[in-house]
């Protein structure tokens, strides 16, 4: 909201054309998410005698992807308070020892959320989809069981849980101050984690919905349109400056890694916006690095927080 009102202080001086869209910072809009989530911690334990929420992050083998996301994790979470547990089972786990760990930690009362670190890293073939849905809808902190993506189709988005990067994108416009409701927003991709949960969200956001996919011809005229722009596409800077409306919200969810020869790593990060062209035209955008990112892990721990309140409600109200 701040950062709107300075736009517009920045439009009023500038008269109407603006050379440089404001800046929606993931990292300060996450650690404020962060802070009222420790809050609320605190509050739940020194209301119910200490208890806290808890999570679990099962991981099958060990990728080093997967290793830095859930140190990640873990590391949000102890910071807010959450009991997070790290369980990994080894690349030759079967698809049924997957299965079983699942049921069990589905069955632990003390545990909240639970979320399959993706992608498996397994030597033998396990069925995504299966392990995904074998997830209690009620601890699906990840939000990607069919249960959840259902209900988030149909609108229910306070009786489900939403998947996390899509989430951080709401969390994200928000911050603008930009009205969801009677714009047109545009999303690049279709993909259960990202694309698809964005599409439903704005949708029920009220706002109306074009997403577009590796088959959508004259992607740049569907750009065009967009009041509101979230790109999950996994294609290097594939959006252009050209491409955007005038004052758009652009909202980038890409990580991708190209080289880059002045860096001692020799490659760099960027997005799926092309970002120096998109700001010279765009009204809010988001960097990448921080930007999405840091939201997608104040979200898992926002979904995992709801789901220890949603415990205590049901419990309260059982006895
Ligand atoms: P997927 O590969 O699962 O999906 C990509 C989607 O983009 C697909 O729907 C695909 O279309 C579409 N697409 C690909 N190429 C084009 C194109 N040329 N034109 C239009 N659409 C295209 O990726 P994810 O959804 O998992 O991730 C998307 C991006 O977001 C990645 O960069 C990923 O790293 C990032 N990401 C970031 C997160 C974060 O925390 N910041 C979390 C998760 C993802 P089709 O369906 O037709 O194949």
């Amino acid at each position: 909201m701040l950062s709107s009102v300075a736009h517009s202080l920045r439009l009023g001086c500038q008269g109407s054309r603006r050379s440089i869209a404001t800046v929606i910072s993931g990292n300060k809009t996450s650690k404020l998410v962060r802070e009222r989530l420790k809050n609320e911690v605190e509050k739940m334990k020194s209301q119910f005698s200490g208890f806290r929420p808890s999570l679990v992050v099962l991981q099958v083998g060990d990728r080093d992807d997967s290793n830095l996301y859930i140190s990640t994790k873990l590391k949000a979470a102890a910071e807010i308070g959450i009991d997070a547990k790290h369980v990994r089972l080894p690349n030759t786990a079967t698809q049924d020892e997957v299965l079983r760990s699942i049921m069990s930690i589905n069955e632990n009362l003390s545990v909240h959320g639970l979320i399959v670190q993706l992608p498996l890293d397994s030597v033998n073939h396990i069925n995504n989809e299966l392990v995904t849905n074998a997830v209690s809808p009620e601890k699906d902190v990840d939000g990607l069981s069919c249960i959840n993506a259902g209900k988030l189709s149909r609108g229910d988005l306070s009786d489900c849980f939403i998947p996390c990067t899509p989430s951080g994108c709401m969390e994200l416009i928000r911050q603008t101050g930009v009205s969801v409701a009677g714009k047109h927003a545009v999303v690049i991709g279709r993909s259960k984690i990202v694309g698809a949960p964005m599409h439903d969200l704005l949708l029920w956001n009220h706002a109306t919905v074009t997403t577009c996919h590796s088959k959508t011809p004259d992607l740049p005229e569907q750009v065009s349109r967009a009041d509101i722009l979230v790109v999950g596409a996994g294609r290097a800077e594939m959006v252009r400056g050209e491409w955007v409306k005038e004052g758009a919200v652009v909202i980038d969810c890409g990580i991708n890694h190209i080289p880059d020869e002045t860096r001692v790593s020799g490659k760099r990060v960027v997005g799926d916006v092309h970002y120096t062209s998109a700001n010279q035209r765009a009204g809010f955008i988001t960097p990448v690095p921080g930007g999405v990112g840091p939201m997608t892990v104040a979200m898992l721990m926002e979904n995992t927080v709801q789901s220890a309140q949603r415990f205590l409600l049901n419990n309260q109200s059982r006895t």
